[in-house]
């Protein structure tokens, strides 16, 4: 496949390479130039000729600007694989203005980060035509590991919105459930082996202990560098508090992460850290 890739980042460029191993890809960014890609002197220029254009940008306004840009450059039939992390209502309207130029458009944004899109083991949620994502399939098995067809367009940035919500909200918990225990005697390890192996067990418990020494390596391990930025764990709330607007969905919990994020971030020094340093910082705190 011809391949057009705009936006390449820390996540793009090394989703970028992985697909040049075995596909013919050409590159835009406005800034950015990796070694090694193929590279234009245009996003238009990056999508011209591709069977498949895939966006990898900061956010949706940028993907409503780039798409405007690409869409009338675009061969008929080709496809829009955008990747990013976006407001479900710019996913929306982008896949409305690809379908109304004679293009397919897929949202699929990622989990996994850096680490996964080097090595190839992101995971994509994806929504769109069923018939574009089959197309768009092996080109996910080269950058990915999994790849979940959520519904129609949108949808797969509405299965990332409700997944990193669930992930803020189980971080907050786990980290104010450890500061308690520290103040109640409790060792850290003790606290670990019951409940990871009990009913508060999550991802964030398990996989990625925000107490450092415990559990699986994690970001706590190393000094709290991320891993997952506090920041981009502030976007994903956002973006998720926004789509509950839309729809008028009642998220408490979602709404007070996104709040301790915002703090952390903008007033904490958690900017630049990995969201779990929120351990760090409940350590700190009393009630009032
Ligand atoms: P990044 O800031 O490193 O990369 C974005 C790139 O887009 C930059 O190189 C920038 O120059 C380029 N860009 C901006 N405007 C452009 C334009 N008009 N035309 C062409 N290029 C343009 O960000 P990233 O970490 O690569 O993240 C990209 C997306 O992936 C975001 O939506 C983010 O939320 C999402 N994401 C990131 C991670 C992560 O761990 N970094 C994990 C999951 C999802």
């Amino acid at each position: 496949m011809k391949i057009g890739f705009i936006g390449l980042g820390n996540m793009g460029a090394p989703m970028a390479a992985n697909l040049a191993k075995s596909h013919e890809v050409v590159g835009f960014d406005t800034i950015a130039a990796p070694a090694g890609l193929t590279l234009a002197q245009s996003a238009a220029a990056a999508a011209k000729d591709a069977d498949v254009v895939i966006t990898m940008l900061p956010n949706g306004d940028i993907l409503r600007a780039v798409a405007a840009e690409i869409h009338p450059a675009m061969k008929a039939g080709a496809i829009h694989l955008d990747c990013s992390t976006v407001d479900v209502e710019s996913a929306r309207a982008v896949a409305a203005e690809a379908e109304a130029a004679g293009l397919s458009a897929i949202d699929a944004p990622v989990s996994g980060g850096i680490g996964g899109a080097v090595n190839g083991t992101l995971t994509f949620m994806a929504g769109g035509p069923a018939a574009a994502f089959a197309t768009v399939e092996p080109l996910f098995a080269i950058m990915g590991q999994k790849a979940v067809h959520c519904g129609p367009s949108g949808n797969g940035q509405a299965a990332k919105i409700c997944n990193n919500m669930i992930l803020g909200v189980t971080m907050i918990a786990t980290c104010e459930a450890f500061a308690l225990a520290d103040k109640l005697g409790l060792d850290r390890q003790a606290m670990f082996d019951v409940v990871s192996t009990s009913s508060g067990a999550s991802w964030s418990v398990n996989a990625y202990c925000p107490a450092p020494g415990i559990g699986p390596q994690s970001p706590a391990d190393n000094g709290y560098k991320p891993g997952f930025a506090a920041e981009l764990m502030l976007k994903d709330l956002n973006l998720s508090q926004m789509a509950a607007e839309a729809v008028d969905a009642d998220t408490p919990m979602g709404l007070a992460a996104r709040d301790l994020y915002a703090h952390f971030v903008d007033d904490e020094d958690g900017r630049g850290k990995d969201f779990s340093a929120m351990l760090p910082r409940f350590e700190t705190r009393k009630r009032s």
